[in-house]
């Protein structure tokens, strides 16, 4: 059933467990997201980057009817949302079109004011209609130059954040980063800064970005001391690739290629939804109804 992402990463806050996020840029992932879930009984987090699909509103609508459709709780949310200028608010506003129920505004490439000023003015908006917002605080960098690129998050300057902006959850930066780590290191996760930022916000929910890579025991520990929601992309297409390069494609067997991804992905997917501890923690979601998405929030 699709919900909002606020309402999953309260249960998980509450829990003590982590959702994934896998990033989906079309149908096959998406359905084997929700599969996955619906196999370990996991809410599930679609993550949709704001650049992984030429429409967007055409993908988050088939994406609301996918969710609908399923047994556990799915909520839909923009990744990043808008890194060029002239996208910083067509893309978060093109998701609430589309029923996204959640979208990230990341401006935590700007000084700190700058970053809560754009932030607050959309939240607002996003609130308006059910749609819940997270941010991001300090800068998770890329895993090519993670020292050169992060800057980790200021558990003080999260407390102000968190009150000005009025958003649903925080990406922290605490040491992991984008995309593939260089030369396959194990990246150091601050857990000391983790359980000081989960401490002063009164326990608000917590998002890592960068899950790929960042260790399997990294992730488990910081799944089960205050991170309740993990980003992952480049990890379970390594594997989806691996798989692709092991099978035997010749003849016939080029018919089985989008299964053998697809397989491999979401294995992958359903490691890290057991290693997030999300396993068996779907709860009983209510319909919406026959009222469209937008007024059926509207009125929560
Ligand atoms: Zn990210």
């Amino acid at each position: 059933m699709l919900v909002t992402m606020k309402e999953i990463l309260d249960h998980a806050n509450k829990g003590y467990y982590g959702v994934p996020a896998p990033n989906v840029g079309g149908e096959r992932e998406a359905r084997a997201a929700i599969e996955a879930a619906e196999e370990l009984n996991s809410p599930i987090i679609i993550d949709v980057g704001y650049s992984a699909h030429p429409d967007l509103v055409f993908f988050g609508k088939y994406l609301t009817v996918l969710a609908n459709q399923s047994t556990v709780p799915v909520a839909i949310n923009l990744d990043h949302g808008g890194h060029a200028s002239v996208a910083l608010l067509r893309d978060p506003i093109t998701a609430l079109r589309a029923g996204f129920t959640s979208i990230m505004v990341d401006r935590s490439m700007f000084p700190y004011e700058q970053n809560l000023a754009m932030v607050k003015e959309i939240v607002p908006i996003a609130h308006a209609v059910g749609v819940s917002v997270e941010a991001e605080l300090g800068h998770v960098g890329s895993g090519e130059d993670v020292t050169g690129t992060s800057i980790l998050t200021d558990p003080a300057e999260a407390v102000d954040y968190i009150q000005q902006t009025g958003i649903d959850c925080l990406a922290v930066s605490i040491g992991s980063a984008h995309g593939a780590y260089a030369k396959n290191i194990i990246p150091h996760i601050d857990f000391e800064r983790l359980a000081e930022i989960k401490k002063v916000t009164n326990e608000f929910p917590l998002v890592m970005h960068g899950g790929s890579g960042t260790g399997d025991e990294n992730l488990h520990r910081a799944c089960h001391e205050g991170i309740n929601k993990v980003n992952i992309c480049n990890e379970l297409l390594f594997y989806a690739g691996k798989a692709v390069q092991a099978a035997d494609l010749t003849g016939n067997g080029a018919y089985a290629i989008w299964d053998i991804l697809v397989n491999a992905w979401k294995d992958r997917l359903k490691f890290q939804i057991e290693n997030f501890g999300s396993a068996g923690q779907a709860w009983e979601t209510k319909p919406i109804g026959v009222s469209s998405f937008n007024q059926a929030t509207m009125a929560e």
